[in-house]
C-alpha cells in the first residue's frame, strides 16, 4: 500500500465572494436556481442561475441577434480582442487559479496548465486568424477563363458543451477560435465548474467582446444539453464517449456539423533504450496530472520487459513520495478527484481489478483525511480482461502496467483499444520513437514528453480517432471547423457550353482536347 504523503495540511478552502458570483452571473439567462460545489469540502460553493429549456432558445435568439454585427467587424478587430484577453488572463491569473482549484480540487500547478493552454490559443488565433480566414484564390475550371475564390463565413451560433475537468481550457480555449471566426457562442459548461467559465467570459468582455455574443446557459446536462444541440448552427462537444454519441445523433438528425473531443485509454510506451530518470519523471506527469482526470493522461504503462523492473522500482518510489493536497497555493503534486461520482468510478475499477487478481504496486485507497474525494495515486500490475480497468477509461489516478518484448508488440498492445486519443513513446533514439509513433492509431503522440508537447503545439491539430472523437481543435482545423466555405467562381470570355457557332459534337471534341492538354501541362 502506498505511503503517499500529505503535502501540507490543506488550507481551509476559501469561498467565492457573493459579489463576484453576482458579477460573473450577470447576463446569464436562467429563472431557476442551481449550485456548484467544491470538491475540497463537498459543500456548496455558490448559487447559480439555472436555464430552462425555453430560456435556452432565448439565449440562442440573443446570440443570433448579436452575431451579424460581430461578424461584420474586420477580422483584425476581432483578433485584437483575443490578444487583449491574452494579456488580461496572464495579469489576473491568480483569481482564475483560485477558482479552478476551488471548483476542481486540482493542484495549482495543474490549474496553471489551463492558463498556459488558453494563453497559447489566444495568442495563436489572435495572430493567425486573419491568415486562416483570408479569401483563397484557386485555379479555376480553365486557366485564365475562370477566376475562383474560396471564402470563409462564420457558421452562425455555435453550441458549445464542455466538461468539468479542465474548466478554463475547455470552455474559453475552444470558444476563442469560434468567436474570432465571427460566430456567436452559446456555451453550456458543467454546472460544477461554471464559475471558471464565467470568469473567463468576464475577461473576454473586458477585452472588448460584446457580451451578447457569448451566452452561457446552465443546468442539468441531459436537460439543457439537448436544447443546445437543438438550436445550434454547429456543435462542439467535449466530454464522455457515451454523451458524445448522443450529441452526434441529435446533430446528425438536424444536419448540423459537430466536433467531438471524447475519452481515452492512453498508452505510455517505454522502449528498452529510454532514459529511465527522465521517463519516470514523465510518467508521474502523464499518469497523475489533475489526479488523472485529464483526457490525454496515461492509463496504460507499456514497458519493455528488459527495463520494466528497473523502471517500476524507481517509479513506485517516486509515486509514494508525491505530495497530495490542494491548498490554494503552489507546492503539491496531486490534488483531489472532482466529485463523488469520480471517486466511485475509481474505487470500483480498483476493487474490481483486485478481486480479479490484479496486484496493487502502490496506492489503492481513498484518502478522506485529505478531503472527501482524494484518492491515492495507484499503480496496478497483472491487469487483464475482463477487468474494468483494462479497457475502460477510469479518469482517475490509476495506471496499469503491461510488459512487451519488442516494438511490434508494443504497437499491437497500444492499439488494442477502441479509443485513440493520445500516446507517448520514450526512447533515446528519437528516430525509432517516431517510427513507433507513426504506427499508433491515435490523434497525437508525444516523444519523450507526457502530453504537453503535443497539446501545447497549438499550430498542430489535436483530437482523437475511434471512440475518442471526430474533428480537431488547434491549428487550421481548429478554426476552419467553425466556418462554412463558399466557392465563388467567375467565368470570363467563354461560357462553359457550346458557343461561337460550335455544335455539340465539336464542342465536346474541343473540351476533350483541352482536358488532355491540361493534364499534359500538369495543371492541377
Ligand atoms: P459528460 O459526457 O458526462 O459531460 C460533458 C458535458 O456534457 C457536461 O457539460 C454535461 O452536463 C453535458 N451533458 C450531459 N448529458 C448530456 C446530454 N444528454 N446531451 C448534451 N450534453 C450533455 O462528461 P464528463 O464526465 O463531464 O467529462 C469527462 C469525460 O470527458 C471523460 O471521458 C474525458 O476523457 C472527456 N474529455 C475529453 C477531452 C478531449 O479533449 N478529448 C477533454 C476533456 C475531457
Amino acid at each position: 500500500m502506498t505511503t503517499a504523503q500529505p503535502a501540507s495540511p490543506a488550507h481551509p478552502p476559501r469561498v467565492v465572494p457573493a459579489e463576484l458570483v453576482e458579477q460573473l452571473t450577470r447576463g446569464v439567462i436562467g429563472s431557476g436556481r442551481t449550485a456548484c460545489h467544491s470538491p475540497l469540502t463537498g459543500l456548496p460553493l455558490a448559487e447559480l442561475p439555472e436555464t430552462s429549456e425555453d430560456e435556452v432558445a432565448l439565449a440562442f435568439d440573443r446570440a443570433g441577434a448579436a452575431q451579424p454585427a460581430w461578424a461584420a467587424r474586420p477580422v483584425r478587430e476581432r483578433a485584437a480582442v483575443l490578444l487583449r484577453f491574452h494579456d488580461l488572463l496572464l495579469r489576473r491569473q491568480d483569481a482564475g487559479l483560485d477558482l479552478i482549484q476551488l471548483e476542481t480540487g486540482k493542484a495549482r500547478l495543474h490549474a496553471h496548465e489551463e492558463v498556459q493552454a488558453v494563453a497559447m490559443a489566444a495568442r495563436h488565433y489572435g495572430r493567425r486568424a486573419p491568415a486562416y480566414l483570408r479569401p483563397v484564390r484557386h485555379g479555376g475550371a480553365f486557366p485564365l477563363l475562370t477566376r475562383v475564390t474560396e471564402l470563409r463565413h462564420p457558421r452562425g451560433v455555435v453550441g458549445h458543451i464542455s466538461p468539468w475537468n479542465y474548466p478554463l481550457e475547455l470552455s474559453v480555449g475552444d470558444a476563442l477560435p469560434a468567436l474570432v471566426a465571427g460566430n456567436a457562442v452559446v456555451m453550456k459548461p458543467d454546472t460544477e465548474t461554471a464559475l471558471t467559465a464565467l470568469w473567463a467570459r468576464s475577461l473576454l468582455i473586458d477585452a472588448g467582446l460584446p457580451p451578447e455574443v457569448w451566452q452561457v446557459v446552465l443546468g442539468e446536462g441531459p436537460v439543457v444539453g439537448p436544447q443546445v444541440v437543438r438550436h445550434a448552427d454547429y456543435v462542439t462537444f467535449t466530454g464522455s464517449t457515451r454523451t458524445g454519441r448522443e450529441v452526434a445523433e441529435r446533430a446528425a438528425a438536424r444536419l448540423v456539423g459537430v466536433s467531438l473531443e471524447l475519452g481515452g485509454k492512453n498508452p505510455m510506451i517505454v522502449l528498452d533504450d529510454a532514459d529511465l530518470d527522465r521517463t519516470v519523471a514523465g510518467a508521474l506527469r502523464a499518469c497523475f496530472a489533475s489526479a488523472g482526470q485529464l483526457c490525454i493522461s496515461a492509463e496504460r504503462l507499456l514497458l519493455h520487459e528488459r527495463v520494466a523492473d528497473a523502471f517500476l522500482d524507481r517509479f513506485v518510489e517516486r509515486v509514494e513520495a508525491l505530495r497530495l493536497g490542494a491548498p490554494l497555493d503552489w507546492g503539491t503534486d496531486m490534488g483531489s478527484l472532482c466529485s463523488q461520482r469520480q471517486l466511485d468510478v475509481v474505487t470500483r475499477h480498483v476493487e474490481d481489478a483486485v478481486a480479479r487478481g490484479a496486484k496493487v504496486l502502490t496506492g489503492g485507497r481513498p484518502r478522506p483525511d485529505l478531503g472527501p474525494y482524494f484518492y491515492e495515486p495507484t499503480v496496478l500490475a497483472d491487469v487483464a480482461p475482463p477487468m474494468l480497468v483494462c479497457d475502460n477509461e477510469t479518469f482517475g489516478p490509476v495506471v496499469s502496467v503491461h510488459r512487451f518484448a519488442d516494438d511490434a508488440e508494443a504497437v499491437v498492445r497500444a492499439n488494442a483499444t477502441r479509443y485513440g486519443l493520445n500516446a507517448s513513446v520514450w526512447s533515446r533514439d528519437a528516430r525509432r520513437a517516431r517510427r513507433v509513433a507513426a504506427r499508433l492509431r491515435v490523434g497525437s503522440v508525444n516523444v519523450n514528453e507526457a502530453y504537453g508537447a503535443a497539446y501545447g503545439s497549438i499550430q498542430a491539430p489535436m483530437g482523437g480517432v475511434g471512440d475518442s472523437g471526430i474533428g480537431r481543435r488547434h491549428g487550421a482545423e481548429g478554426i476552419l471547423k467553425y466556418t462554412e466555405s463558399q466557392t465563388v467562381a467567375e467565368q470570363r470570355l467563354v461560357p462553359m457550353a457550346p458557343a461561337f457557332g460550335l455544335d455539340d459534337r465539336r464542342y465536346a471534341g474541343l473540351m476533350t482536347r483541352s482536358l488532355k492538354a491540361l493534364k499534359t501541362l500538369r495543371f492541377r
